[in-house]
């Protein structure tokens, strides 16, 4: 499942630099993560790092309309990596 940035953001800046997998970017009020690039940071670390940067409490959560499974969560980070 890719995550969700909601109504909460403050666009502080915090989650940007920190996604590996160049995830997050500047929308049109807030910051925005693309589905097709989030790993919910799987092949990087054990937990999201935008969650665990982001000073708003329950602002980044798991997006229910980009359900994917462990196993598609790492192609897609397999995949990434053939990119970068
Ligand atoms: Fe980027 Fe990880 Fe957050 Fe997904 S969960 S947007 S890969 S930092
Ligand atoms: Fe918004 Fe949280 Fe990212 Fe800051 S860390 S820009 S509040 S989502």
């Amino acid at each position: 499942m890719a995550l969700l940035i909601t109504d909460k953001c403050i666009n502080c800046d915090m989650c940007d630099p920190e996604c590996p997998n160049d995830a997050i970017s500047m929308g049109d009020d807030i910051y925005e993560i693309d589905p097709a690039r989030c790993t919910e940071c799987k092949g990087h670390y054990e937990k999201p790092t935008c969650q665990s940067v982001c000073p708003i409490t329950n602002c980044i959560i798991l997006d229910p309309d980009h359900v994917e499974t462990e196993e598609a969560l790492l192609e897609k980070f397999v995949v990434l990596q053939g990119m970068a």
